[in-house]
């Protein structure tokens, strides 16, 4: 049946979420034993959402839409995660997601999105996705957020323009939420498609294919009042086969290839010449094509263009930009 109700615990106020700070560590359980209080408050948020389902009859969309009643921030240290190197994904604790064992005890579908912090940045993302809280319409617009750390900075030699996306923290193919603030981070083009989108196309592929549940948190990581979160940790558990299709913990880098970001704000900029023994030349990239030519390549005037962009940049840069040289230039 697809039925579902919009509904929100309306928050708590912020002194009373300070008095549950301690719970909030436990609602996560990474390090600190005593849940008790906000494990009460999850299985009660989760059984009234689904009264509110069975004593409905409307037929509204999204499904299963909830608010947690409070900042849930995340606890991933990041003095454990090594420093960006070239990948954009570093597997966390094994690759093994660290969920409550009573977290793992139902199927019932749910999502759970913190308010925004007096910064106004994203919090933890909690759901359990299914084939229930998966969209049947296409996205909508989500230009009318901004995302704490929004720029529209823009470089030529960056797939799509911008430097920065709106980056859902679950999908919107798989939670179907559109402009919910609660659920967009600012991230860089790099982080959301080299480093959330193949984990998430696993998700989505796995639930489409078996009709299962995955239980998902994703979880923005800011550094102190940074308004740009330095990355993204993901983690997912299948849940009828206890993990088997589905099973990860990882940490996806809000970084993007030659291009400097101040995290306290959101600026960028591109400084070039990142490898001083190299000297910066004019080259042609083609975008669509993602080859790059000398000027004077015989192939430059059959570029669209739609498609070419000059740019003076060193090779290193332009490869680590995901470029390749042309076979038959070879710049
Ligand atoms: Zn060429």
């Amino acid at each position: 049946m697809k039925c579902s109700v919009r509904y929100a615990i309306v928050s708590v106020a912020v002194s009373a979420a300070c008095v549950l700070g301690g719970a909030v560590a436990g609602y996560l359980g990474v390090f600190d034993p005593v849940l008790t209080p906000v494990t009460q408050w999850f299985q009660q948020t989760v059984q009234s959402h689904n009264n509110d389902i069975e004593n409905s009859t409307a037929e509204l969309e999204p499904p299963h839409e909830s608010v947690s009643p409070f900042y849930v921030a995340a606890t991933l240290d990041l003095t454990t995660v090594p420093e960006y190197s070239g990948s954009p994904v570093v597997e966390i604790n094994g690759n093994q997601p660290e969920f409550l064992p009573e977290q793992l005890e139902s199927t019932e579908a749910f999502e759970l999105y913190s308010p925004l912090d007096h910064l106004g940045r994203a919090g933890v993302a909690f759901a359990c996705l299914g084939p229930e809280t998966m969209p049947n319409q296409s996205r909508g617009d989500i230009s009318m957020i901004e995302p704490s750390g929004w720029n529209s900075d823009t470089y030529v030699f960056i797939d799509g323009g911008f430097v920065f996306n709106r980056c859902h923290l679950v999908a919107h193919a798989l939670s179907a939420e559109n402009a919910n603030a609660m659920n967009l981070v600012t991230g860089t083009r790099y982080l959301n498609k080299q480093g959330m989108l193949p984990y998430e196309q696993q998700v989505i592929s796995y639930i489409e294919s078996t009709g299962n549940h995955v239980l998902y948190r994703s979880s923005p990581i800011f550094v102190g009042d940074e308004l740009l979160c330095r990355g993204i940790q993901m983690e997912a558990i299948s849940l009828e086969d206890n993990g088997a299709g589905v099973c990860f913990n990882i940490f996806c880098y809000n970084v993007q290839p030659t291009i400097t970001i101040d995290y306290a704000t959101g600026a960028t900029s591109y400084e070039g010449a990142s490898n001083s023994e190299e000297v910066a030349q004019l080259y042609v990239l083609n975008t669509n094509s993602m080859k790059y030519h000398l000027p004077d390549c015989k192939t430059v005037k059959d570029i669209s263009p739609r498609n070419r962009q000059d740019i003076t940049a060193t090779p290193s840069d332009i490869r680590a930009w995901g470029y390749k040289p042309c076979g038959v230039c070879k710049p």
